[in-house]
């Protein structure tokens, strides 16, 4: 492969920001009956631009490859669900959205988030490449475009007079390799006094609290606020407020209009929060050294203690199988030598394996039945709504255990 560059600037990528060894793309789940079939793993090795403090994955599938058989269903998840309710809620009240307005939303996956609007009125209009979760937005009413959103799709739906007036992207900017073509599709499909949101995890977070887990094929690139107010800049967006989410272990919802669009004034959130990622160092090679031995270091730590366990005669299953979870065990080398299986909720991933760990994924009454000693809870940020969820697992002398941000057996 040719030297990389950074997707937002093209400066050469020499710098390593954490390199995870290689694996297969995070939501390959797997048919038992092709368990035997070879699988294809790929570098899993980030860079850090020293031009613009992108810290990024190179391409090495096309999106659709990646994305046209999305195995995700956001309505699968609870909180999810709360959040996009009142992020809808929201964005209806102070926006004075109404029936005539338009909200698009870029990755609007099975519809979980756009129908908050249609049940107040709201047309709606997804975009979504995933086929099989595009299908089932349609089945609840929701219409949906199959196709990857950038400039062309953008410029077809401005002639088509259907510019947005709320642009959803939340959870989609670091999704998309080709950067500056798909920020520069936000600015085409926005109505002139239109407001964008987008919603990423925000990079500061995944540095302090060590999400290495998060970084996996899906996501490309991992955003400061500074870079990201950067690369809306280079596209004529203007942002004007911030918000900071729990959601994905902490990510940022940014508010953005054309640069010349007038309206609100620009909140004081913005300007606080580019002073303290610089006050933090974040415009600096600083914060970025370091990282890669804490990721080494939560390996050596979670293998010490399934070794140890597994000396003791324990048993550990797993519960999730969310894509972080398969950079987790890929890069660790955990397979069902210590995790007997794992759980999940949504029934499309009810019977496969994960990808490279080959680890069988059942529904959550399997944690009931075979009663392990450890249950490995693989979506960190849903660790709350698990250990309540699956209670019963202490009646028996379970323990819930979590590798990250560091090893620990949740009390
Ligand atoms: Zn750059």
């Amino acid at each position: 492969m040719s030297q990389p560059t950074c997707r937002f600037c093209s400066a050469p990528l020499r710098r390593t920001f954490v390199d995870l060894g290689t694996s297969p793309l995070a939501n390959a789940y797997r048919d038992p009956a092709a368990a035997a079939e070879p699988e294809v793993f790929y570098p899993l090795h980030t860079y850090l631009c020293d031009g613009c403090f992108l810290v990024q994955l190179p391409a090495v599938q096309s999106p659709e490859e990646i994305f046209r058989h999305y195995a995700y269903f956001s309505s699968y998840a609870d909180t999810w669900l709360a959040h996009a309710e009142a992020y809808a809620a929201a964005m209806v009240e102070r926006f004075h959205l109404g029936s005539d307005s338009r909200v698009v939303e870029v990755a609007s996956n099975d519809g979980y988030l756009l129908r908050f609007f249609k049940e107040r009125g709201i047309p709606v209009l997804g975009i979504e490449p995933a086929q099989n979760v595009a299908r089932a937005a349609e089945a609840i009413g929701i219409p949906t475009i199959t196709e990857f959103f950038g400039r062309s799709l953008a410029q077809e739906l401005a002639a088509g007079g259907r510019r947005a007036d709320l642009l959803v992207a939340n959870n989609v900017l670091a999704h998309t390799p080709h950067l500056n073509d798909f920020v520069a599709g936000l600015a085409l499909a926005l109505a002139p006094g239109g407001v964008l949101t987008l919603e990423f995890p925000h990079l500061l977070e995944l540095i302090e609290h060590n999400q290495f887990d998060t970084i996996y094929h899906e996501h490309f690139s991992y955003f400061s606020f500074t870079t990201a107010h950067r690369v809306l800049a280079a596209h004529h967006l203007e942002v004007f407020d911030v918000e900071r989410l729990p959601t994905h272990g902490g990510s940022l919802r940014v508010y953005a209009r054309h640069r010349d669009a007038g309206g609100e004034s620009v909140s004081r959130r913005v300007t606080a929060l580019l002073a303290e990622e610089e006050a933090a160092g974040y415009l600096t090679l600083d914060p970025y050294r370091g990282f890669a031995e804490r990721v080494r270091a939560t390996k050596r730590a979670l293998l010490r203690f399934l070794i140890e366990a597994k000396d003791a005669g324990k048993r550990i299953a797993g519960y999730g199988a969310p894509a972080k979870g398969n950079t987790l065990l890929n890069y660790c080398g955990i397979r069902t030598d210590f995790l007997d299986f794992t759980v999940d909720r949504s029934p499309h991933k009810q019977g496969r394996l994960l990808p490279g760990s080959q680890v069988p994924i059942r529904p959550p009454d399997a944690i009931r039945e075979a009663r392990p000693d450890y249950v490995l809870i693989l979506p960190w940020n849903l660790r709350q709504e698990i250990v309540e969820q699956m209670a019963d697992v202490r009646d028996w002398g379970g323990r819930f255990v979590v590798a990250i941000p560091e090893l620990e057996e949740i009390p």
